[in-house]
Formats: structure tokens, sequence, C-alpha cells
């Protein structure tokens, strides 16, 4: 998901509930080690598709990667108005 500030929804709209209330900071889940090279790779196209005004960024689109059934799909995530981090 592409993270504008202003622009669309944080992470901390999505996980909320996961977040230390004190720290804002997002509590780990344990992955397949590969899973973060794969995930940052799409990143950095997406990236790089803002920095160049080329297509349309994952904004407000949470993107999502099963390894185990090699799925992939995006999910729409929308702002949460009353968010601690985004929240106006
Ligand atoms: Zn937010």
């Amino acid at each position: 998901m592409a993270i504008l500030p202003g622009q669309g929804p944080c992470l901390a709209c999505m996980y909320r509930d996961m977040l230390d209330q004190d720290t804002y900071v997002l509590r780990a889940n344990r992955c397949l080690r590969v899973v973060p090279g794969i995930i940052a790779a799409v990143e950095v196209a997406e990236t790089v598709k803002v920095l160049l005004g080329i297509g349309g960024p994952l904004l407000g689109r949470l993107f999502s990667y099963n390894v185990c059934s090699m799925q992939f799909c995006t999910v729409h995530v929308s702002r949460d108005s009353s968010c601690p981090v985004c929240g106006t």
C-alpha cells in the first residue's frame, strides 16, 4: 500500500488494534524470512512509480502476498478519520 501523507490511510488505520498504544509501534508477527524481500521489491516499484508519476499507486489498497499459495491480491483500506496518526 502506498502511504502518502494526507492522501490515504496509514498503517495505524489498518492495524490500530495491533499498535502499542504508548509508542505506536506495530508489534511484529513471525513470518517466513524471504517474504520481506519480496514485499520490499514491490515497495521499491511503488516508490519509483510515485516518483516518476507513472501508473496508479497502491493508495488505499493493501497489497497482500500469500507465500504458501503463491497468490497476490489487493484489499481496499479506508482512512480512519479518528486515527491517532493521520486522522484529523
Ligand atoms: Zn491513519
